[in-house]
């Protein structure tokens, strides 16, 4: 690489990063920097609009729940868009336990209310006197109460699901319900299956319970083996990788993930292709993982699968996740790499906040940086079908400014 372009470059990366904290209607007047840089790479003004193309070619999949031909359809498509930009494309399969609830629900007074089981809650039914826990079910809250053979009733909040009903059924009772803390039904994970069963419903029907003697819990749930795919993109004989860009490509069942997250894998896609014809794509793997909205299981069977060492040379991962909407990027991620980023613009908003794919690489020690747009309205829900264009662009601008700096300052 010339010294002229490393000049343009770190002008352009500082510029870049300003770029996260300006509200998304100003992109347009940065567009002359983009074309600076982009002459290096390829003509820019053409590809605006394509991440914004491969979020809706993924979102036309429908919901793609891990393991289900959706998903396999939407591995193949990313399969065929790298290949296309030059890439070599590799398939991780991976397999992990998942429940799926039936249809679950709670009897009381000759009423019929329906639940949620807790995810990963074994099946079961209980028919018995019903016991409301004070507080929200830590050890001491079952000390003045007599569960035993009864139906635990707590309240969702302060501690983990998995340790009100461990909790629970150490003091005897023989099935738990968890009332949740809003008016809408509670979708909640035991981190693993508890000796009893768990349902939860929502306050309201909660407040059904409170003076009620007693109850039928019915849950059914199945377990089945999960096969995933991981879809792994880097240039042929590029096998030690100094960054590693990923974003999860499934969604829940019900919902098309425009946002969560088409919008990270399409952001990450066209990072690839911009990179592509550039001595920086020599230094990058891009990976789509499939299980995240089961609990990280993709980018966690990832970094179980390959070498310590492989690790230890990650400069970086970058993980994008709900990158569709809002007019502000949030980062997150190692203190490391959020302060080196704060350095060249003291504005960009940082936060910490671990429940997506980073996890699993920063659990092993490597840095990580975390792109996000903020909450969604349609998070997780049927409605959860569109983007627009320049938050993506933002994303993906921030991205390569980021890019640079991390490859440029090792
Ligand atoms: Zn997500």
């Amino acid at each position: 690489m010339t010294r002229m372009n490393k000049t343009v470059k770190s002008i352009y990366a500082a510029f870049a990063v300003i770029l996260a904290t300006l509200p998304a209607c100003t992109i347009q007047a940065t567009r002359s920097a983009d074309t600076a840089v982009a002459s290096t790479t390829e003509a820019a003004s053409p590809t605006d609009s394509r991440v914004q193309e491969t979020v809706q070619k993924l979102t036309q999949i429908g919901a793609r729940v891990a393991g289900t031909p959706a998903a396999q359809q939407a591995s193949q498509f990313l399969i065929e868009e790298y290949r296309k930009a030059g890439y070599q494309t590799e398939v991780q399969t991976f397999t992990y336990p998942k429940f799926r609830d039936l249809g679950s629900n709670v009897s009381v007074n000759g009423q019929t209310i329906s639940g949620q089981a807790l995810n990963n809650s074994i099946a079961g039914q209980a028919n018995a006197r019903l016991v409301v826990v004070p507080n929200v079910g830590r050890p001491n809250d079952f000390a003045s109460i007599d569960v035993k053979g009864a139906i635990a009733v707590v309240r969702r909040g302060e501690i983990p699901f998995s340790q009100k009903v461990d909790n629970a059924a150490k003091a005897g009772a023989i099935a738990v319900i968890v009332i949740n803390s809003e008016d809408k039904p509670l979708r909640g994970t035991l981190s693993s299956p508890a000796a009893i069963p768990a349902i939860g419903i929502t306050q309201s029907n909660g407040a059904k319970l409170l003076n009620a003697p007693a109850a039928q819990v019915s849950v059914n749930t199945e377990r089945r083996t999960i096969t995933g795919r991981n879809v792994i993109a880097r240039l042929p004989g590029v096998t030690q990788p100094r960054l590693l860009l990923g974003g999860h490509y499934d969604s829940v069942s019900g919902s098309p993930g425009a946002n969560d997250n088409a919008s990270g894998t399409a952001v990450v896609l066209e990072t690839a292709r911009r990179l592509a014809n550039t001595p920086l794509a020599r230094e990058v793997w891009f990976m789509a993982f499939d299980g995240e909205e089961d609990g990280l299981q993709g980018s966690r069977a990832f970094v179980n699968s390959v070498q310590p060492q492989f690790l230890s040379g990650l400069s970086a991962m970058f993980n994008f996740d709900m990158v569709g909407i809002n007019d502000r990027l949030l980062i997150g991620g190692s203190a490391e790499l959020r302060s080196q980023l704060k350095q060249l613009n003291s504005n960009v908003p940082t936060w910490t906040n671990s429940s997506s794919d980073h996890a699993s690489f920063a659990a092993k020690g490597v840095p990580v940086l975390f792109f996000y747009r903020g909450s969604d309205p349609n998070y997780h829900s049927p409605t959860d079908r569109s983007t627009n264009a320049s938050s993506l662009n933002d994303t993906l601008q921030t991205a390569l400014a980021s890019i640079n700096q991390v490859l440029q300052s090792k």
